[in-house]
């Protein structure tokens, strides 16, 4: 194929038959040619494409700002490259790399810009994948231990910031061995399942809910309000879970849960979590299907600066 650009045949070929999707533009944006394998990512035959603009065809998700961040780089290095949201002709939106370079003719001038782009959807499909594995929990697809100490340090951060609380509430299945042991890992798994979805439905959307594995599962609530609105909502997953239908028509879940409140509780997160661990075996030892909230006497510390009602237990 000849491009109105200057190619010898065999330059020709090579742009034609080219593994990677390449476009040559006129130093107005204008599309001069677009090779098969561009054609054949993105849908267009090149005829749509030759004589209009990128722009006008809409071929990324891109705003103005890209663009011209984009020409200033070229007009300063005659180069580009970064990545960019390629949109197809059905709509779809593929990430690519792209790499813009400037071609002169013999005097200096412009004579067009070679896009080459590069599929690096299988490589950014692995790196989600991989970040799943490392800060989500594969039995639930509920954030993990390092995603939950991430979110946490985040909520303390900006509750510091604008002088708010947040709860860190840490839940443990009563039982749950036995319900392992009378109906098998299977249902066990699913039960864990059905409690990460309902402990999810009963949060807001700037809360966290993780599980820390086996049958403990951690909460942070980002505006947790006065006490009796984190009982109020931890009352309601109590409820919630006590529906929970097991294998063998079988119903019903019950968990103990520890509650502290930063920055009541002024501890680092990891200390704030075992705060929350601590009073969740309190509320273990006070009988279960319950919830205690901490307070420093647990650790042995002077009598509490807390309010009241921080003192409580169900
Ligand atoms: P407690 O009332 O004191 O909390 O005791 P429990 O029987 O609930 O047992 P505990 O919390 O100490 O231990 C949780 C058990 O959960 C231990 C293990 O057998 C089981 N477990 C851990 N991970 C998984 C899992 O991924 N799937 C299933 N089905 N069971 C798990
Ligand atoms: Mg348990």
């Amino acid at each position: 194929m000849r491009s109105r650009a200057d190619t010898t045949p065999r330059a020709g070929r090579v742009f034609s038959d080219a593994h990677n999707g390449m476009l040559i533009v006129s130093p107005r944006g204008v599309i001069l040619e677009a090779n098969g394998a561009f054609c054949r990512a993105t849908g267009y035959h090149p005829a749509e494409v030759r004589g209009r603009t990128p722009t006008c065809l809409k071929l990324t998700a891109h705003g103005p700002q890209f663009f011209a961040h984009l020409r200033h780089s070229l007009r300063k290095s005659g180069v580009w490259q970064g990545e960019l949201v390629k949109r197809c002709k059905d709509g779809t939106l593929v990430t690519a790399f792209l790499t813009v370079g400037t071609v002169r003719n013999r005097i200096g001038q412009i004579s067009h810009y070679l896009c080459v782009f590069s599929d690096i959807e299988p490589l950014k499909a692995r790196q989600r994948r991989l970040e799943q594995l490392a800060y989500f929990d594969s039995l639930t697809g509920l954030p993990n231990r390092m995603l939950l100490m991430d979110r946490l340090r985040q909520m303390c951060a900006a509750a510091r910031r604008h002088g708010r609380q947040v709860a860190v509430c840490y839940l443990d299945i009563d039982g749950f061995k036995a319900i392992n042991d009378s109906l098998g890992h299977h249902a066990g798994d699913s039960a864990l399942v059905e409690v990460a979805s309902r402990l999810s439905l009963e949060v807001r959307s700037g809360d966290t809910v993780a599980r820390l594995g086996g049958d403990e599962f951690v909460m942070l609530f980002a505006e947790p309000g006065a006490v009796a609105d984190i009982q109020a909502v931890l009352d309601r997953i109590l409820q919630s879970l006590s529906q929970v239908p097991l294998a063998g028509g079988r119903k019903g879940i019950s968990a103990s849960v520890g509650v502290t409140v930063f920055p009541m509780d002024d501890g680092s997160p990891d200390t704030l979590l075992r705060h929350a661990d601590k009073a969740m075996y309190q509320a273990k030892r006070a009988g279960r299907a319950g919830y205690c909230f901490f307070y420093p006497l647990m650790e042995g510390c002077k009598p509490p600066d807390l309010r009241r009602e921080h003192l409580s237990s169900h």
